[in-house]
């Protein structure tokens, strides 16, 4: 058995049984899997990690998928919204600590309002730091003149996560209307990567009714998108949402959580010199869950910057970590614990997916 998994991870190609193979690795197989990972990852983006200071500014938001905490139907929450100054103070302690980008992550709103006020955001935030910080964002679906002003405004990475490539599964996880529509993200993420962003996507591992093969089809649907980051962690589940009935079919919060690891394992292998985030819901189910990523391939983390006060109700999924603490407290543990993880920390560098740089622009990568 050991030594199929040591052949396996020798090819150049991996096919969907392949991946299926690979995710299945027990305990004593991931072990090789991450160690091939943590020799690309050094061969071909080097033992940095990079910060991105994550600003979830507002929990308003106007969809209601199913497995969310702050969607929209759920009023067991008080919701809030950053005023622009305390973003930008936000953003000041980003700057003031070499974190060199940050990441503007809201519930989503399609409106002309938001649209203007964001515009607005970015170009201060270029003009506080003389356009030394890197902007990414995570605003959901939008319109392409809209990912366009605010790429013209100065954000250059958007992460939108396509949550499962399996439209079937995506639909049992959404409600089934045209604002959580399949097709839409699809188009949007090219829309993104058309207008220019380096482009990231990603997927809950673990839902209720995904299986290995699905994983598998999202591992290939990132490398046939030819995505530039990821950003991907473990399926969590929130009591006030109604994929909540569905507990019991889920794997323990450990499986989830290795299996996590492994879809990280398996793309920096096959991808190589993307980026790769290690998600926050990793330290849910462990408090060192994203240095393990760390040591599994990846080399992104977002440490929470946002104001104390407001990140309780910025509550995903339950046992969401941090919720209690102001950004100061969470960035000295950190450094310690990446340090320990074998890596060093990127300080005023933006560390940039260094595929994007080598893909030809524009060109959405994927089959029309
Ligand atoms: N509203 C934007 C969007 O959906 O793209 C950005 C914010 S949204 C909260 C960011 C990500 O949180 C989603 O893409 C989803 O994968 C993740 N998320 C939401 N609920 C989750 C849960 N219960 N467990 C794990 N991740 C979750
Ligand atoms: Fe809103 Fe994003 Fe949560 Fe969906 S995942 S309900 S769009 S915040």
């Amino acid at each position: 058995m050991k030594s199929k998994i040591d052949n396996i991870i020798q090819q150049e190609e991996f096919s969907k049984e392949d991946l299926v193979r690979l995710l299945n690795a027990d305990a004593g197989e991931r072990k090789i899997l991450y160690r091939k990972a943590a020799e690309i990852k050094a061969e071909h983006v080097g033992k940095k990690v990079y910060y991105r200071g994550l600003i979830e500014f507002s929990n308003i938001c106007g969809k209601n998928c199913h497995y969310c905490g702050i969607r929209r139907d759920n009023h067991n929450l008080k919701r809030y919204n950053l005023g622009d100054a305390e973003i930008l103070k936000a953003v000041e302690f980003a700057f003031k600590n070499r974190y060199a980008s940050v990441v503007l992550q809201s519930g989503e709103l399609e409106s002309a309002g938001f649209t203007d006020r964001i515009e607005k955001l970015l170009r201060e935030i270029k003009k506080i730091s003389n356009d030394q910080l890197g902007i990414t964002i995570s605003l959901g679906e939008q319109k392409q003149e809209v990912y366009k002003r605010w790429f013209d405004a100065g954000a250059h990475r958007y992460l939108l996560r396509i949550e499962t490539s399996n439209p079937e599964l995506y639909k049992k996880i959404h409600p089934d209307d045209t604002k959580h529509d399949f097709n839409r993200r699809i188009e949007c993420l090219k829309a993104i990567k058309q207008t220019g962003y380096q482009t990231g996507t990603g997927i809950m591992v673990g839902l209720p009714f995904q299986t290995l093969e699905d994983i598998a089809d999202d591992i290939l649907f990132m490398r046939d998108f030819d995505i530039d980051m990821v950003g991907l962690g473990p399926y969590i589940e929130h009591r006030d949402t109604p994929m909540f009935e569905y507990k019991n079919l889920l794997l323990l919060p450990e499986e989830r959580f290795h299996l996590a690891l492994k879809v990280i394992a398996l793309l920096r292998i096959i991808m190589k010199d993307i980026n790769i985030a290690a998600a926050t819901a990793l330290q849910a189910i462990d408090p060192v869950g994203r240095e393990k990523a760390l040591i599994a391939g990846a080399n992104v983390i977002m440490p929470n910057i946002t104001p104390g006060k407001y990140r309780d109700s910025y509550r995903l999924y339950d046992n969401k970590p941090c919720t209690d603490e102001e950004a100061e407290d969470c960035t000295s543990c950190l450094e310690a614990r990446i340090h320990m993880a074998g890596d060093e920390i990127g300080y005023g560098e933006w560390g940039d997916s260094k595929h994007f740089k080598k893909r030809k622009l524009p060109d959405t990568g994927y089959p029309e």
